[in-house]
């Protein structure tokens, strides 16, 4: 199978960088193993400060609502953190000083939700709360498992009936000026949020849960979709393990599913993750890029990977493959010709290209800049 471009990794580089290839009429393939960050996405997009056109015009053509406006955004642990670019659902406020009274509204047996933390840390900030529940019997039989009780089990629901939650969320309301309530609508209908804002009279935000995060799957589901419409081929659950690679030009893909059937390009765009995602993994001596080897940016005593204060960032964070400025991967010191790395397998940030999303989406975005100049069509 012969491809202009092949994509290791389906997560928010792999297929902004997946998308922007299939517009431009370049056929590409997606391997992508697991899980990705977007599945405890937060809803805001890190280190993306200006609404630039082309990411504006990527989400709506993937009808993905994002919005831009500075300031700070409610964590699910009641702690505040400045926000700018972000999903339709994620209210953002010029201060943490959002309302006088607040209405924490969780669901009855879903515990991924902890409004008594929210109501701490809103406290702090002069806002008074009170915590109540509301129970719809139409989660009646996911409630008898605790298990089951989980966000992506029971958003669909709440999708259909979120008329009746609303319902019962007014009749809780006193004098409060806003609601708060879990961040587990719109999994499937995109709109419920903006419906659910319209119908409660009062400040409606939704703060994140524990993972899953259903705005990130659902954004994961839609730059899917949009990929697959533009005529991708998504290969899921499939592993890339190895690469056939001669004088610094990667020529095919070797992948667990496939067997002999080699996945062959003209680029290959390595954008498989960090250590959460195993795009890195490590020993006890060092850490490695699976699949193709790259060289790796790490300090050479384990002990200076971490530090011991749990709290603090963590040296390991930052570690990432080293590339050229063009993106192009470097293994054994050599530059590969047709290998761009991106997301972040890059390590934690890069001063030209930010941070979080905002690096997956730059890097993926500089890296089909990079294969459209070649020229190869
Ligand atoms: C838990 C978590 C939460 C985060 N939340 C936010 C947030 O709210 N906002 C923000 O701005 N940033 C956040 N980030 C930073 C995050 O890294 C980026 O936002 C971004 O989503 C990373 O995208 P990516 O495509 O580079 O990597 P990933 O999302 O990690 O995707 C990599 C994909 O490659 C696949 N893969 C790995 N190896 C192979 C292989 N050999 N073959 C095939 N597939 C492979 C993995 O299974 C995975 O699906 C978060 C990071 C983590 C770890």
């Amino acid at each position: 199978m012969k491809f202009n471009s092949v994509i290791i990794g389906g997560g928010l580089a792999g297929l902004v960088a997946g998308i922007s290839l299939q517009k431009e009429g370049l056929s590409t393939a997606i391997i992508s193993t697991g899980q990705n960050a977007l599945h405890f996405f937060s809803g805001s997009f890190e280190s993306l400060r200006e609404p630039a056109p082309r990411i504006a015009e990527l989400f709506s053509e993937a009808g993905i609502g994002i919005h831009y406006s500075e300031g700070v955004r409610l964590m699910p642990l009641g702690t505040f953190r400045e926000a700018a670019l972000s999903l339709d659902d994620v209210s953002i406020f010029p201060t943490s000083h959002f309302a006088r009274k607040a209405l924490i509204v969780g669901v009855t047996g879903y515990q991924d939700f902890f409004g008594s933390f929210l109501a701490e840390g809103l406290e702090k900030k002069g806002i008074q709360c009170r915590l109540r529940n509301f129970s719809l019997p139409e989660l009646d039989t996911f409630r008898q498992s605790a298990g089951e009780m989980r966000s992506v089990q029971i958003a669909p629901i709440l999708d259909r009936v979120w008329e009746s939650a609303v319902r019962e969320i007014r009749v809780l309301l006193k004098d409060e000026d806003a609601v708060i309530l879990p961040q587990i609508f719109g999994f499937q209908d995109i709109s419920v949020p903006g419906k659910i804002r319209r119908e409660i009279p009062a400040k409606v935000v939704f703060a994140g849960t524990m993972p899953p995060s259903v705005p990130g799957i659902r954004t994961q589901r839609l730059l899917k979709r949009r990929y697959e419409t533009l005529g991708g081929t998504y290969l899921a659950g499939d592993e890339a393990l190895s690469a056939h690679v001669h004088k610094g030009t990667v020529h095919s893909i070797v992948t667990k599913n496939l067997d002999s059937h080699y996945l062959e390009a003209d680029n290959f765009i390595l954008a498989s993750g960090g250590f959460f995602s195993k795009g890195m993994k490590s020993n006890p001596f060092q850490i490695l890029e699976p699949v193709f080897g790259l060289d790796v940016e790490f300090a050479s005593d384990r002990n200076d990977w971490y530090d011991p204060d749990f709290m603090k960032d963590q040296p390991y964070m930052g570690y990432g493959v080293r590339t050229d400025s063009s993106l192009r991967a470097i293994a054994g010191g050599e530059m590969m010709e047709n290998l761009f790395a991106v997301g972040s397998i890059l390590g934690g940030t890069r001063p030209e290209l930010g941070s979080g999303a905002g690096l997956a989406i730059r890097s993926a975005l500089a890296a089909v800049d990079e294969i459209l100049k070649t020229g190869k069509r």
